[in-house]
């Protein structure tokens, strides 16, 4: 299923138009997928899709299709360029003015930057479908390449004359054949509409949203540096879908809190432009955009564009069931962050009062927003380009907020760390330099060969923002009330994630004498020496078919570091006799409900349904009374204490949220340095609190206290309301049982694989004596 199509699509990238030579007939949907896209349970998969756009390129002038990476399944992962015949014969020429515009530093004067401006083109992104179970994205995408390839509409003219197209009709290949195979598999049958009971993108499911400056996925390695650096497009649309009981489409502005690294200029033209975008579909009579609610402009994971020069317009449509219509119920519509979708607002003028709503709808919303969004683009060509080029500029004469320098010491432990923050800052675009010479300022000596980092430059926000400390503002849903919730974590301190040292020179001395910019770097993955050995330990991770995240990100760091292990399924553990096979037994974060029971009876075909049971449950107990070790994380520590009466209880659980609340932060913890579970660390790190993240009360004594939390407030980055409730607390723990051990973490030691300070922490949990 995986791989059998796309070879022939390795050619792809030499399929090029000539302009002005007599092009094929351009072919409709219709003759191509047999149906209308945007038709109910009708979806093209990737399949047809990709032989799709190959016969548009073949057929229009204004079409060029490229392969710019493989996937994670090694399926092709294509980017279209669409513009008129005439841009595309210059495209080369158009794009060295985009990057002179993007580096200030490259234009001589003000006369060469009108001959810019006059000249240059405005380079918008569209990307689909990176959420493969929103379906309409991918269908959207096949749509609005036909439509620009055919049209000969005066606003379609407009902007094939105006705007280079940069367009990812699917950054998630892999689960959009997935995700359409199996709506097609079960449309007609009892499980019509449901979603396969797998992570749709191969390590990270949704997460794959969360990887933009962890840079770990292929499709975001691809997408970062054959569409965003190849073109530092002005303009980035990221077409996504949402629940179906509020409003029909959000566009920004953002909700607050907006990253105080983001240059001003971007915020407020993003929030003319997603304003626009749904004044454009109010006026065609399109009910129930909504703006300015939602979703905030916090996290870079999700937000590469802000820190490179650009905007990046979200947009959400109300989902049906997969391509499965649903009906909305008037009294089922209300709620929403920032606005009532029951109720006219500013922010929301013309509400949706329910009905029907399926594909279709999803379609022509979402077609109507990405054309909004080019007409502002081609209207506005000047003023986005004149915008882009005065944010590049500021940030290469420096913000004052911003030191002159950040240097990173060459000569750290922790190489893997320090390779890592390197390859982040250097696929960002970031010009990291070498030390020649050695120098002292601000009281810090520095070395020949210690990395060192301008923040004149044209990307420097993104150094910025993941090398300082974030300060999370304390927002309450009212004087003295809850938090108001962040939309996704608050920090992204690399240097404490990944344990480095990093430190700023708030002015740079005269004469020090720089290397060139360094190439992108790779990271120096190392497993410990006990998990390489042949008496390794045998390891077993659970994976059931309600796989958590965490425990997809925890099989792409485990594969990264080239780990042997063994994906142990509901079946394997029901089987018993995990003694026979196994040393170790990892359960990453995920609730014991999760666990034992899976997914309901009748809601899914048979094989997807159910957990490990009671047999499970047995099997589990009798591998640790029989010398394996059982690792349990965040959830799945209540699993483990439940299952082996462990004499511990969370002592954040049942807490009022103005109480206690950490949406995702970095604290710090103090270690038992004689541990075995602590070695190769000092007496302290700093780790990852999410929203899944526990501290423990203890209330058996023989219980080995690995770590606490620091004490007094551990914050180290982010937010966390009621400190004391963690503060001195156990945060990773390890209990005998029988002639076994359990070892719970508290916190989250491998958080989106980016957590280097506490991978340690993990491999020594892993490494146990194998049982001969
Ligand atoms: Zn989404």
């Amino acid at each position: 299923m995986i791989r059998r199509m796309l070879f022939s699509l390795a050619l792809i990238g030499a399929i090029q138009p000539v302009p002005g030579a007599s092009a094929q007939a351009v072919p409709t949907p219709r003759e191509h997928f047999g149906f209308d896209l945007g038709e109910h349970r009708r979806l093209a998969d990737w399949n047809q899709l990709t032989a799709w756009y190959e016969k548009l390129a073949a057929a229009s002038p204004r079409v060029k299709v490229d392969t710019i990476g493989t996937t994670t399944l090694g399926r092709p992962f294509v980017m279209l360029t669409i513009t008129s015949a005439a841009n595309h014969a210059r495209l080369a020429e158009l794009r060295g003015i985009q990057l002179r515009l993007a580096d200030p530093r490259r234009v001589t004067g003000g006369a060469e930057l009108e001959r810019l401006l006059d000249a240059g083109r405005t380079v918008v992104l569209i990307t689909h479908g990176i959420h493969a179970t929103e379906v309409g994205g991918a269908q959207t995408a096949a749509r609005l390449a036909w439509k620009l390839a055919s049209s000969d509409d005066p606003r379609i003219r407009e902007i094939l004359d105006n705007v280079i197209l940069l367009d990812i009709p699917s950054l998630n290949p892999d689960g959009t054949q997935w995700v359409n195979e199996w709506y097609n598999r079960w449309v007609g049958t009892g499980y019509e509409g449901t979603a396969p009971p797998w992570l749709y993108q191969f390590y990270v499911g949704h997460d794959n949203n969360r990887d933009w400056y962890a840079f770990t996925q292929k499709e975001t390695v691809a997408t970062v540096t054959g569409a965003h650096n190849a073109w530092h497009p002005q303009i980035v649309h990221d077409i996504h879908q949402m629940g179906g009981n509020g409003a029909r489409i959000f566009f920004p502005p953002y909700i607050d809190p907006v990253e105080p690294n983001v240059d001003p200029a971007i915020v407020a033209a993003l929030n003319q432009l997603g304003s626009y975008m749904a004044a454009d579909l109010t006026a065609r009579g399109r009910a129930g955009a909504v703006i300015n609610a939602i979703y905030d402009g916090w996290t870079p994971a999700r937000a590469y564009q802000h820190y490179h020069g650009g905007v990046r317009i979200l947009s959400e449509t109300a989902s049906a069931r997969i391509a499965t219509p649903v009906d909305v119920p008037a009294s089922a519509i209300g709620g929403g962050r920032a606005y009532d979708a029951a109720t006219a607002s500013w922010n929301y003028p013309l509400p949706w009062t329910g009905g029907a709503w399926g594909l279709p709808d999803i379609v022509d919303y979402m077609e109507d927003g990405a054309l909004a969004l080019l007409a502002n683009a081609a209207k506005n060509r000047r003023f986005w380009l004149e915008n882009f080029y005065r944010i590049n500029e500021r940030a290469v004469k420096g913000w004052s907020a911003w030191p002159a320098a950040w240097v990173l010491p060459a000569a750290q432990a922790n190489r893997v760390g320090l390779s890592y923050v390197l390859r982040i800052l250097t696929l960002g675009d970031v010009e990291v330099q070498r030390v020649s010479a050695p120098f002292a300022a601000a009281g810090r000596s520095v070395a020949p060969g210690d990395y060192l980092i301008r923040m004149r430059q044209p990307y420097a926000s993104f150094a910025q923002t993941l090398l300082e400390v974030q300060k999370y503002p304390d927002l309450r849903e009212y004087p003295g009330g809850p938090p108001r919730r962040p939309y996704d974590v608050t920090a992204h301190t690399l240097p404490l994630l990944m344990n480095v040292e990093a430190f700023p020179l708030p002015e740079l001395p005269a004469g020090v004498v720089l290397s060139d910019r360094i190439p992108v770097q790779d990271v120096a993955f190392e497993l410990p020496a006990a998990l390489r050995s042949r008496d390794a330990p045998r390891i077993g991770h659970y994976k059931g078919w309600q796989e958590s995240m965490e425990s997809g990100w925890t099989r792409w760091t485990l594969d990264r570091h080239g780990l042997a292990y063994d994906t142990l399924a509901d079946l394997r553990i029901r089987a018993g006799n995990l003694r026979r096979n196994y040393d170790v037994i990892l359960l990453q974060s995920q609730s014991p409900a999760s666990i034992r029971d899976g997914n309901r009876e009748g809601s899914l075909p048979v094989e997807y349904t159910g957990g490990i049971g009671d047999p499970g449950v047995a099997a589990l107990r009798e591998f640790v009374e029989q010398g394996g070790r059982l690792v349990a994380i965040e959830e799945a520590t209540e699993f483990a204490i439940e299952t082996f009466s462990l004499g511990v209880t969370d002592a954040t659980a049942g807490l009022r949220p103005q109480d206690f609340y950490i949406p995702g932060s970095i604290v710090r913890l103090d270690l038992d340095a004689s541990a075995p579970l602590a070695h190769s660390l000092g007496a302290a790190a700093s780790a990852w609190f999410g929203t899944a993240s526990r501290a423990f009360d203890l209330r058996d004594p023989g219980i080995r206290i690995v770590a606490r939390y620091g004490p007094d407030n551990p914050l180290l980055s982010g937010w966390l309301l009621g400190p004391e409730k963690i503060a001195g607390r156990p945060a990773l723990i390890e209990a005998r049982v029988g002639q076994g051990s359990i070892v719970l973490f508290g916190f989250q030691p491998d958080y989106r694989s980016q957590t280097v300070a506490t991978w340690p922490l993990l491999f020594n949990a892993l490494t146990v004596p194998r049982r001969r």
